[in-house]
């Protein structure tokens, strides 16, 4: 890579965030589409994250991904949002206008929905409740993302049962659930995604019923290391498909990097490959 003085720049931020995959998956688009850039990330302290961000306005770099735990702070330093940010509560994406403003989107819906089409294509978001384990800001994404791509219903469990009621009050089709009650939220469900940053190991007093999913259900889980986690391949025992959550990394990626430098990403690349190689190389 030669880095020029036009070089553009695009990166993440996040805390931690030196273990983020999204600069080998960005940087290996870049190389490929020729595009003279580079993607770096930002490890940034708690306090400092808006005197970052707005040090960054006027162009010094093309746009941001935030991760970790700054989402719903993205969403409100921003000078404009997309309605699927504004929805989430929460933004993965800063865009940095040469004129000093910011738009505000998250892509981690698409990244999401997208897995599903890759790695479960018989699943129609439209076919019954779909449940969320967690409720965090990647719970509260997901949930808005899968209503308004057409489910019927988001049955939302969570640890802190409180924090699943806040989901559940952006919509009347979202209903709250305590931790103990999975059984009932998975009897009759479509779908299932674990969106905690739990193992949901069987043993760990975490174990769940997802035999009371409908048959031929689909379980996902965000996490992606390991790509199999225990709740995906207790889910692969029972005779369901599975997704796995670097589908929807990659998934989220794809409109950020068009955000940032105007060009989709070059097909010529295999990000999974490649990352599945680093995470080996890791392991
Ligand atoms: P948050 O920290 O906002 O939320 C974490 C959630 O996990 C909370 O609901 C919390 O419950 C729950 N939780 C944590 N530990 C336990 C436990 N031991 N038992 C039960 N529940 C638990 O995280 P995010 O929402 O931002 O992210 C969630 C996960 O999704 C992370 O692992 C993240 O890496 C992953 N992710 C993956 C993406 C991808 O592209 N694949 C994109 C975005 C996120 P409580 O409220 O009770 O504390």
């Amino acid at each position: 890579m030669r880095i020029s003085g036009k070089t553009l720049v695009a990166g993440v931020a996040g805390s931690p965030v030196t273990h983020s995959l999204s600069p080998l998956i960005h940087n290996a688009w870049l190389q490929a589409a020729g595009i003279d850039g580079v993607y770096v990330a930002f490890p940034v302290q708690d306090k400092g994250f808006e005197a970052f961000v707005h040090g960054l306005r006027g162009g010094v770099i093309r746009g941001l991904n935030v991760t970790v735990p700054f989402k719903e702070r993205a969403l409100a330093l921003a000078d404009a949002a997309s309605p699927r940010a504004t929805e989430a509560g929460a933004a993965n994406v800063l865009v940095f206008g040469e004129d000093g403003a910011i738009a505000a989107d998250n892509t981690d819906g698409v990244g999401l929905l997208g897995a599903f089409k890759i790695q479960a294509p018989g699943f129609n978001v439209a076919d019954g409740p779909i449940v969320i384990l967690g409720a965090g800001g990647a719970a509260r994404g997901a949930a808005t993302a899968l209503l308004a791509a057409g489910a019927p219903e988001v049955r939302v469990v969570n640890r802190t049962r409180s924090k699943a009621e806040d989901i559940a009050a952006l919509s009347g089709r979202i209903y709250a659930y305590d931790l103990a009650d999975a059984g009932a939220a998975l009897a009759g469900a479509n779908a299932v995604i674990n969106a905690t940053s739990a193992a949901f190991t069987a043993g760990a007093g975490l174990d769940l019923p997802l035999d009371g999913m409908l048959r031929l259900g689909v379980a996902m889980d965000m996490t992606y290391v390991p790509l199999e986690t225990p709740f995906l391949a207790r889910a692969r025992n029972l005779g369901h498909a599975t997704v796995d959550g670097l589908e929807m990394l990659i998934g989220q990626a794809e409109p950020a990097f068009e955000a940032f430098y105007g060009h989709p990403p070059p097909a010529s690349v295999d990000v999974r490959a490649l990352v599945l190689a680093e995470l080996e190389r890791r392991r």
